[in-house]
Order: structure tokens, then C-alpha cells, then sequence
């Protein structure tokens, strides 16, 4: 907690801004993405990469099943 460096209104934890002279309130943390959402990367990095083996799995079923319709096609029968 602190005073508005502007106007010297007490401030709250909660503001942003200071509610009578609309000043940007500088707080702990405040600017310093880390400290408020701790390790965002590893959870986003997870899912591109299930994404991607997913991706790559059903391409390489894709590929199976073109190579099996086309054998299946073009092998005269009887
Ligand atoms: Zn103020």
C-alpha cells in the first residue's frame, strides 16, 4: 500500500490507478509478467507439441491409407 505519487490519495492493493487523480499506480510485480502469472511458457509449449505428433500421426495414417486405396485400385482382381 502506499500514496498517490500525484495527489497523495491512499491507495488500495487492488488499483491501478489512482481513483482521484486517474495516476498510474505503481505496484510490486506491476510490469513483471513472472511475478504475476509464474511459468506461462512450459503449459502453452505442451500443447503445440501434442498438436504436432498428433498432426504427424495422422498424416503418416493419411499416407497409409492412400498408398492402401491405390493398391487396392489399380491390383487387377481374378
Ligand atoms: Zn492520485
Amino acid at each position: 500500500m502506499g500514496k498517490c505519487a500525484n495527489c497523495g490519495e491512499a491507495l488500495r492493493p487492488a488499483w491501478k490507478y489512482c481513483i482521484k487523480c486517474g495516476m498510474r499506480v505503481a505496484q510490486a510485480g506491476d510490469g513483471i509478467p513472472g511475478a504475476i502469472r509464474p511459468d506461462p511458457e512450459p503449459a502453452r509449449r505442451k500443447r503445440p507439441d501434442a498438436m504436432l505428433a498428433f498432426g504427424a500421426i495422422m498424416a503418416v495414417v493419411g499416407v497409409a491409407l492412400i498408398v492402401w486405396v491405390a493398391i487396392v485400385v489399380f491390383t487387377p482382381r481374378g
